[in-house]
């Protein structure tokens, strides 16, 4: 039952609120409207449910990647599945900050509301830093773009790019901005990454080992300079600038919670049971670790959902345990403490190209586990480690490091 305090907030109770209704937020919901959670409540602050995948028009999502669902049918049968199971969706609602520790406030159509639940869960996705984040130098033309940005301008508005663009980024989403501007026509005269190595797309110029130096132009990009790692220097003719592959969790409303961030994902400090530091409060897909794939996100959300129940059910919420750090190369582990045996694989990401990497776990200089993994590391993809080990973890004991050699 809603009631009006008084001021100018209404109040309204769920069992579980449910922030962001992308792939992860969805397939939560579903889960927890299927099991019988109670009112199951999804906020989005955009006017259409789906997240991300409704502004990525290429095929490739579902699991296994399918070639032929594109994003936005992606997004639609995500929606279908939760509010088939019973969930209830707002949009056009946003959650501003926090009333009490499991009290939102938001607002949207229905006006500026209160909205206190038994489980909160922050699937709040990614975003993208934008150029001013990266400090390159030199005026704000029009034509400089982030992904997103592009996305937008081509997909959901079918706006002109520009004629010769330079792509700053070389890993998935880059090579995904690069067919982008392809479709708009518009010609891509190269892509520029600081790493050493990058897959390259064919009949586009890859630099590696390049960062950006300045952008030249003003009301619009003539160009960008560009400096290599073996000190040459170059000038790339562009009218079009997009900067790619800076993702961060969108972690504000974490942050406006006091819920304690990770400082190497930069999202809520998590358990296997996606639970942070802040009893009740969850969080789920790439609100925890910047940009995996949609199925990724929405198996996190729907792993979560058993955590979240046993939480409704009374179940205690845990000591903080050991924290989980990573040593470079490395830049992040999630999950980011040890309350328990973790069920699911933990995901790790390196900051350099390693092509047959080695990876041990200790804890106060005990080795709990050791092992060559099958795959490359990279710096645009996630490693996935076994979680068997983390019954060896001492409760009691110190920092549980992982290193990659
Ligand atoms: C260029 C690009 C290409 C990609 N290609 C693929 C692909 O081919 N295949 C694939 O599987 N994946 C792909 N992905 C990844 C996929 O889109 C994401 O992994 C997935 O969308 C993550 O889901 P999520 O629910 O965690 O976050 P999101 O999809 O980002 O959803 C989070 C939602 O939360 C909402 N929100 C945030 N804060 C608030 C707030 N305070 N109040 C209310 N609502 C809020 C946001 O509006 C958003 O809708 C791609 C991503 C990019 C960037």
């Amino acid at each position: 039952m809603n009631r009006t305090d008084g001021g100018d907030r209404t109040d309204v109770r769920v069992d579980v609120l449910v922030v962001g209704a992308g792939p992860a937020g969805l397939a939560l919901a579903a889960r927890l409207a299927r099991a019988g959670a109670g009112r199951v409540e999804v906020l989005e602050r955009e006017q259409d449910p789906g997240g991300m995948p409704r502004h990525l028009h290429h095929g490739g999502f579902g699991r296994p990647p399918l070639p032929w669902l594109r994003g936005p049918e992606y997004a639609r049968r995500s929606v279908r599945a939760a509010l088939a199971a019973g969930a209830a969706l707002r949009t056009g609602v946003t959650a501003t900050g926090w009333a009490g520790p499991l009290c939102l406030e938001t607002t949207g159509p229905a006006g500026l509301q209160r909205i206190t639940a038994r489980a909160v869960v922050l699937a709040t996705g990614a975003r993208e830093r934008p150029r001013s984040a990266r400090l390159v130098p030199g005026s704000r033309p029009q034509g400089v773009l982030t992904t997103g940005e592009l996305f937008q301008a081509v997909h959901a508005y079918g706006l002109p790019v520009g004629r010769r663009a330079v792509v700053v980024g070389a890993e998935p989403v880059a090579r995904h901005a690069a067919a982008t501007l392809r479709q708009a026509g518009t010609d891509v005269v190269a892509m520029v990454t600081e790493h050493p190595r990058a897959p390259a797309v064919p009949g586009i110029p890859l630099l590696t080992a390049t960062t950006v130096g300045e952008l030249r132009g003003r009301g619009r990009p003539t160009g960008m300079v560009i400096h290599h790692r073996d000190g040459r220097m170059g000038l790339l003719a562009c009218d079009t600038v997009v900067f790619t592959g800076d993702w961060i969790p969108d972690h504000e409303l974490a942050r406006r919670g006091g819920v304690p961030l990770d400082p190497g994902t930069r999202g809520p400090c998590v358990d296997a049971s996606f639970r942070t530091a802040a009893p009740g409060v969850f969080a789920v897909g790439n609100a925890l670790h910047g940009i995996e794939r949609a199925a990724s996100a929405a198996a996190e959300g729907a792993a979560a959902a058993a955590p979240v129940l046993a939480h409704l059910a009374g179940a205690p919420w845990p000591e903080h345990g050991p924290p989980l750090q990573v040593r470079a190369p490395l830049v992040w582990v999630t999950p980011n403490r040890i309350t328990g045996v973790a069920r699911r694989p933990l995901l790790l990401r390196s900051a350099q190209a390693v092509t047959a990497p080695v990876v041990a776990v200790t804890q106060d200089g005990r080795p709990l586990w050791r092992r060559r993994l099958p795959l490359p590391a990279s710096p645009s993809r996630s490693l996935h480690l076994p979680p068997h080990w983390t019954a060896r973890v001492d409760p009691t004991g110190g920092p549980v490091v992982v290193t990659l050699a």
